[in-house]
């Protein structure tokens, strides 16, 4: 996929960037590009730090993000904040976004169409950012932002060059829900990613 070519924000300052991804978030907010806008609540465009060096990218709004239009608001957001806290990171330190912009009703897996259709805004969203490492949690943020169709059980846990960015795959916070023996798996992912050359 050609998702990560460009960095145009590279050379931006704080407000250029805050202004550029303004302009993205009302695109988002009005998008009827596929069904979901039909059923959601509110666009969650992603929030946190707009010079940030890493960016964390999940899959889709759940219910509780839905509501409050903003990313990992609910259970497996804890999960997200007890892991970013283990590592001694905090939401400011980084920006979080989705793949898919609204909420698949029932919490059901995005569908291609759905991805295909966010896709340009996740894209510009990254290019405006420009982080250094993007830390994609579970299957569908990695295997979208990778282009690959590989299973994220082979994929987490190295970091890969993809385009201009560097990419490191790991478990999404839902599945350390459900098997909390694999958070130490994603504490010990986002650590490598702190000590990755590039970051310091
Ligand atoms: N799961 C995600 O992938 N993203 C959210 O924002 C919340 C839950």
């Amino acid at each position: 996929m050609e998702l990560l070519e460009n960095r145009i924000g590279k050379d931006m300052d704080r407000e250029e960037r805050k202004t550029a991804l303004k302009k993205i978030g009302f695109e988002i907010s009005k998008c009827q590009k596929c069904k979901l806008h039909e059923c959601r609540n509110k666009t969650v465009f992603g929030m946190g730090n707009v010079m940030a060096d890493i960016v964390v990218c999940g899959e889709s709004p759940g219910r509780e993000e839905d509501e409050k239009g903003r990313p990992f608001v609910g259970r497996a957001g804890g999960v997200l904040d007890s892991i970013l806290m283990e590592v001694g990171l905090s939401r400011k330190d980084i920006f979080i976004l989705n793949v898919v912009k609204c909420r698949p009703p029932k919490n059901r897996d995005p569908e291609e169409e759905e991805i295909e259709s966010c896709l340009p805004y996740l894209k510009a969203q990254l290019d405006i950012i420009s982080p250094k490492i993007i830390v994609t949690l579970g299957k569908y943020a990695s295997q979208t932002i990778i282009g690959t169709q590989d299973p994220i059980g082979k994929l987490r846990g190295t970091i890969l060059q993809v385009g201009n960015f560097l990419v490191l795959p790991t478990y999404h916070p839902a599945y350390v829900l459900r098997n909390p023996s694999a958070k130490e798996i994603v504490v010990r992912d986002i650590k490598m990613v702190m000590e990755a050359e590039i970051l310091k």
